[in-house]
């Protein structure tokens, strides 16, 4: 069996460490990667696939940089192409970014069979791009691998049929827990002198592209006078510059850093504050409190639980979050599965189940 993965951000390459290691003990199934490009620089892209062994992409696009339409399109365009040469048996796309999209889109014209990893997720607000890509590739997806029944509903509700749907389990626990052997703590680390610290992630859209938003964040993180540790995504460090921002004293901008790195942040941190999909989890999965500069989430078991509040950009409620002291033990550890996803996928896929 051909399976041909297309990635091309940071949160995929991260999931892919843990599915095609698992695929490592499947000889009859040959990957093949085709790396979009739409994240490319080393600390974006190649550190995850030098420290986590993912397999080389042996198609390696340069689709970066672009406007929305203009990406996916050149993705879709790209894709086709190398369909036609490589005639997998399925398209493999994870997540919810343009080259999610663009993959699902380019096999599906071609008669290919898809599997969605992380389907179903939903967080009912249509002005964000990964929303649009997540229900579009799930409507043309035939394996819906999804972390929760939670998201198994949205998927039901949407009309999809039931059989398609696979309850898996979350593939970035199969990651969290592979990963925290192994973590390595940053070199700058020691040179901060930090006895505590709190853990920020800032890179969506509706966040950065948003002067206001951007701007009462960074002051809800000063109100809070915790010493903050914010590795900051390139989208990030472009727009605090092109709105004239300034990034408060106890805020400590690092370059975005490897996975082995973020993850002996996130066990070693208080609590982290973060706008991204995968940190959140990561909170959960790393026994930390999680605050989210978001007005909703995708993860809403979590929010239920008790562990997850979310703040949106509002300056009095990040201060508010940031100085209680959360006394949310993570008591159940089993939300989104014991931590072999992966293998449940392929099972899955190759009708082992
Ligand atoms: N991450 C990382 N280094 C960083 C920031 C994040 O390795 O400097 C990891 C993080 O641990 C998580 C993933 O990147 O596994 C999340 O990616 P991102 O926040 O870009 O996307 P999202 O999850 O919101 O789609």
């Amino acid at each position: 069996m051909k399976i041909l993965t297309v990635l091309g951000a940071r949160p995929q390459f991260i999931k892919a460490a843990a599915f095609s290691r698992a695929l490592q003990q499947y000889s009859n199934i040959q990957e093949v990667i085709v790396h979009t490009g739409q994240h490319y620089d080393q600390n974006m892209s190649d550190v995850f696939f030098e420290e986590m062994g993912i397999p080389k992409p042996k198609y390696m696009l340069q689709t970066g940089g672009k406007s929305h339409g203009a990406m996916t399109g050149q993705q879709l365009e790209k894709i086709e192409e190398i369909l036609l040469d490589e005639k997998p048996d399925l398209v493999l796309v994870y997540g919810d970014t343009n080259s999610t999209l663009a993959g699902a889109l380019a096999a599906i014209k071609l008669h290919i069979p898809i599997a969605h990893i992380e389907a179903g997720l939903r967080s009912f607000n249509r002005q964000m791009p990964e929303e649009i890509n997540r229900i579009l590739t799930d409507q043309i997806s035939n394996y819906l691998f999804v972390p929760s029944s939670d998201a198994k509903q949205n998927l039901l509700h949407e009309g999809i049929d039931e059989s398609k749907i696979f309850v898996v389990g979350d593939i970035m626990f199969d990651v969290a827990l592979y990963y925290k052997e192994r973590m390595v703590k940053p070199s700058w680390f020691d040179a901060l002198n930090l006895e505590k610290f709190i853990l920020c992630t800032i890179h969506r859209a509706e966040n950065t592209d948003d002067l206001t938003k951007l701007s009462n964040i960074l002051e809800g993180l000063e109100l809070s006078r915790r010493d903050i540790i914010l590795p900051l995504h390139p989208r990030t460090v472009g727009k605090i510059k092109q709105y004239g921002l300034i990034v408060p004293s106890n805020v400590r901008v690092v370059d975005p850093i490897g996975y082995l790195e973020m993850v002996w942040l996130e066990v070693n941190c208080e609590l982290i504050v973060t706008d991204s999909g995968g940190v959140q989890k990561e909170a959960y999965f790393h026994d930390k409190y999680c605050v989210t500069l978001r007005e909703e989430t995708e993860w809403v078991e979590l929010v239920n639980s008790g562990y997850n509040t979310l703040v949106g950009s509002n300056s009095e409620l990040i201060k508010s979050a940031l100085v209680r002291q959360s006394d949310s033990k993570i008591l159940d550890k089993s939300i989104y599965g014991n931590g072999n996803t992966a293998e449940n996928i392929i099972k899955n896929i190759t009708g082992e189940c």
